[in-house]
């Protein structure tokens, strides 16, 4: 049969996940949270990872009920191997295994580079790019050990590494999260080639402005937004939902033959705009 036909993967129209277990990292606000309901309104059970804001992340645990799903929230530090595994237990734990892996916790401590501190560029790249390798590489040991249930999916397992369009554009006054985010691209191919043989699916997404709280002075005002929208040729500041939904796709067995690759959703913003009609 047809997967796209497969029942038990489109029960509502689109519950591509139906019955996948996943983990989102940092998926307390932003993103990652707009990324746990998406991929639990498509059959998923998510775990809604968080360091800081309690709180919130219970909140979208909630909401996930609310609407029907099944979610759970974990505190632990990307960053922190004792906390990675940890987190990956209690997956292991509710559900017998994981299937999906959201790389998404990712933060900005920005400086001019000459004034930037060893503290500000190791905390960025310890969450940004040790974050992505510790917790991609639990979860590649737990897809190895388990390998493909063609019940569940066509795929041992996928990871999904949230990057930025700043893998490719320079970001000036930001050294330390474009140079992780350059680290996450390599990260993420070099996974791909290695885990392909273990039927592993390793891809990128690389969001240009969304708006959350990350970059809340880059569009809260409309100057702002009016400046930034010249980076944007389709002429809106992106949206989480937008993200979510390239997520549930790139997980699902929709595209189970993509492997390797970086989506850019990003309003056409790697076209680099200021070169219409100009250079
Ligand atoms: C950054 C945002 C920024 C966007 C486009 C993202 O990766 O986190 O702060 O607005 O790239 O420049």
């Amino acid at each position: 049969m047809n997967i796209a036909d497969s029942p038990e993967r489109t029960l509502g129209g689109m519950r591509f996940l139906q019955g996948q277990r996943a983990v989102v990292t940092g998926a307390a606000s932003g993103i990652g949270a707009e990324v746990a309901r998406a991929l639990a309104a498509a059959g998923a059970h998510v775990v809604v990872n968080y360091t800081a804001g309690a709180e919130r992340a219970r909140k979208v645990v909630h909401d996930i009920q609310q609407a029907g799903g099944t979610a759970l929230d974990v505190q632990a530090d990307v960053s922190r191997e004792d906390q990675v595994q940890a987190l990956f237990a209690r997956a292991i734990e509710a559900w017998g295994s994981v299937d999906i892996l959201i790389n998404n916790a990712g933060l900005q401590r920005d400086a001019a580079f000459h004034e930037m501190t060893l503290a500000q560029w190791q905390n960025v790249l310890d969450v940004n790019l040790t974050g992505q390798f510790l917790c991609s590489r639990a979860a590649a040991r737990e897809f190895m050990r388990r390998g493909v249930q063609a019940n569940v999916s066509r795929a041992a397992g996928k990871i999904i590494c949230m990057s930025s369009v700043h893998d490719v554009i320079p970001w000036s006054g930001h050294a330390n999260y474009a140079a992780s985010k350059g680290g996450v691209a390599m990260l993420m191919k070099s996974l791909a080639q290695e885990l392909a043989p273990h039927r592993i699916r390793v891809n990128a997404i690389s969001p240009g402005a969304i708006k959350t709280p990350i970059n809340t002075d880059a569009w809260a005002t409309p100057e702002a937004e009016a400046r930034l929208l010249r980076l944007i040729p389709y002429g809106r500041v992106g949206e989480t939902a937008d993200i979510a939904r390239a997520c549930v796709w790139l997980a699902s067995d929709q595209s189970d033959y993509i492997n390797g690759a970086t989506l850019y959703v990003d309003g056409g913003m790697t076209l680099y705009p200021e070169f219409a009609g100009n250079g």
